[in-house]
């Protein structure tokens, strides 16, 4: 819709957008409105084990409902919210928003069920997000909730002191941290130590290439024989057919998502969904 091509535009003009009634809003001051309506809404996608097909955990991806263009995809204006920092409070609503929503269905929910969130790198420049982590653990009975951060590999963090110190209170208060969109990025083993990294999510770029010719399935072995030499345990992540998800669970992937399973839904759905999942 409209403010598709809005933001758009403003990503290529550097700064504003022009609303439809003559006013000039710059992309800040309309997130910033949009936030105080609420116009940011968690999206939630099950996450399965690669060993049993049972429902593990999920990822929160999150959209904006625009009071007049609709749903909104988070790459159109996730990028703009980090630029101007409203990233941050969007996410401390979203955190909120998911344990409040969580907690009314944690009976349905499997033990130390595992709940993601993207975080993007200025959110990694002070102390904010462990306070925003420590209010969302606070909700649940303790290790009831398996709270982790997902960093994409696309732009490697600095390791600052005040970064460093950060993800050691995290790992302290049990925050686990997944290297997203692994593979696409430049990350060595010290950086993995360093950042104190519990997952690799291997890109879906690798999931696509099942099933194509035998050079991109050697890079695909390639990624995954990488991520589990390091030790680390693995999520694969844009499974859309079953070939994909059966060779996945051949190579002992542990944990399955994409749209053969489920598709980002709304916190509505994902309660029925719990209702219905047959593995449950
Ligand atoms: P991502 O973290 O790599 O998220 C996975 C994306 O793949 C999601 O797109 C999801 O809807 C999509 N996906 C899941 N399964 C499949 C599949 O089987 N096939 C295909 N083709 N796609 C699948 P989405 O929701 O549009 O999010 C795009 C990106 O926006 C995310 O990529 C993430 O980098 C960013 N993002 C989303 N939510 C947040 C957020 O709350 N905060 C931050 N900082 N970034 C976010
Ligand atoms: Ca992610
Ligand atoms: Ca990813
Ligand atoms: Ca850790």
């Amino acid at each position: 819709g409209m403010m598709m091509v809005l933001v758009i535009l403003a990503l290529g003009m550097g700064g504003m957008v022009y609303v439809t009634w003559g006013r000039m809003l710059t992309p800040e001051m309309e997130m910033r409105r949009a936030l105080l309506r609420g116009e940011f809404v968690p999206f939630i996608q099950p996450i399965v084990s690669g060993h049993d097909g049972s429902l593990v955990g999920a990822e929160v991806l999150v959209r904006w409902n625009h009071y007049r263009s609709g749903m909104i995809r988070p790459d159109l204006f996730v990028p703009l919210a980090e630029e101007c920092g409203v990233i941050v409070p969007i996410t401390r609503e979203l955190m909120l928003e998911v344990a409040r929503e969580l907690s009314a269905h944690l009976d349905q929910l499997p033990p130390e069920f595992h709940i993601s969130f993207n975080i993007c790198p200025i959110q990694c420049h002070d102390f904010t997000l462990l306070e925003d982590c420590q209010t969302f653990l606070s909700t649940f009975p303790p290790d009831r909730i398996r709270l982790t951060l997902e960093l994409t590999e696309r732009v490697l963090l600095e390791p600052t002191e005040i970064t460093m110190l950060l993800f050691e209170r995290l790992d302290q208060i049990g925050v686990k941290i997944a290297l997203d969109d692994f593979g696409t990025g430049h990350s060595s083993l010290s950086y993995l130590q360093q950042f104190r990294v519990d997952y690799l999510k291997i890109d879906r770029c690798f999931v696509a290439m099942i099933g194509s010719d035998a050079l991109s399935r050697d890079i695909l072995d390639g990624t995954l024989d990488l991520a589990q030499r390091l030790g680390l345990k693995t999520v694969a992540e844009g499974i859309e057919n079953q070939e994909q998800a059966d060779f996945l669970r051949e190579r002992q992937v542990a944990y399955l998502q994409g749209f053969w399973f489920a598709k980002p839904m709304t916190m509505k759905e994902f309660s029925a969904y719990l209702r219905t999942a047959p593995e449950l």
